[in-house]
């Protein structure tokens, strides 16, 4: 079972064929779910702001999102999302696959793990093998793709300053979203596989002369949706029935 965390225009639940609304009771209160199929696989699509849209990136429910995946039977996650780019080379209307992330969020719940002490290992922060499906459909689907980069996840629900911008480069920042985090993190203590497919919709403040405006940020999620419908599509049938990687074992050896 394949589990899909949609943001950033990526609601609509008709992605999946035959599917169900399902409310799934986890730990951290009810989420609400879609089970269904994607082609052939079985997938479980959970809206990440809530069955309305409307819950900001520092109220989002991280920890019942991912437990409701879990329980629901997903062992593999694709995460979309949006991101700035901190970079010129990184152009709005490209896709990137991250490889790494810099967590800079604060007041999130951020561990599963608040009454025993657990380290999980993230020297590979993502799922290599979820990451290989999504880089391989991106780039049958989208023109520009970038196999590589290093998500910096800010707290929000506001853009950052010219001065943090400049930090984020000095830190090895390549793009910058509100919601990467501690999504990524819960998902390797829960054992799934966990990868992202950020979507670039603007370059952040300070990097062009242009202030951002949320009309043009709309525009360009919407403009690279039917493109993320189809990688995301591809990239559920093609990722392996079989986990060859180790993202399953963490939460186990981690415990001390
Ligand atoms: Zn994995």
């Amino acid at each position: 079972m394949i589990g899909i965390i949609g943001g950033t225009g990526f609601y609509d639940p008709h992605f999946l064929s035959e599917q169900e609304k399902v409310t799934i009771e986890t730990a951290y209160g009810d989420c609400q779910v879609f089970i269904g199929r994607v082609g052939r696989k079985k997938t479980v699509f959970l809206p990440r702001h809530g069955p309305e849209h409307r819950i900001p990136p520092h109220r989002v429910n991280y920890r019942g999102n991912i437990s409701a995946l879990k329980l629901a039977g997903a062992e593999r996650i694709i995460s979309i999302n949006s991101v700035g780019s901190l970079h010129k080379g990184l152009a709005p209307g490209g896709v990137v696959v991250p490889h790494d992330f810099i967590d800079l969020t604060r007041g999130r719940p951020s561990t599963f793990y608040d009454d025993e002490t657990v380290h999980v290992d993230l020297s590979r922060s993502y799922c290599e093998e979820v990451r290989a499906a999504l880089i391989g459909c991106a780039k049958a689907h989208f023109k520009e793709v970038h196999e590589k980069g290093v998500y910096v996840c800010t707290e929000g629900p506001r853009f950052e300053t010219p001065a943090e911008v400049r930090m984020l480069q000095l830190l090895g920042g390549d793009v910058v979203g509100m919601v990467g985090l501690p999504e990524a993190v819960l998902a390797r203590e829960a054992g799934l596989c966990y990868a992202s497919i950020s979507s670039i919709v603007n370059y952040a403040c300070g990097i062009t002369e242009n202030p951002l405006t949320i009309k043009e940020l709309k525009e360009a999620v919407s403009a690279n949706l039917g493109s993320m419908k189809k990688a995301v599509a591809c990239a559920v049938s093609k990722i392996p029935e079989k986990r060859g990687c180790s993202c399953k074992q963490a939460p186990e050896e981690a415990r001390v």
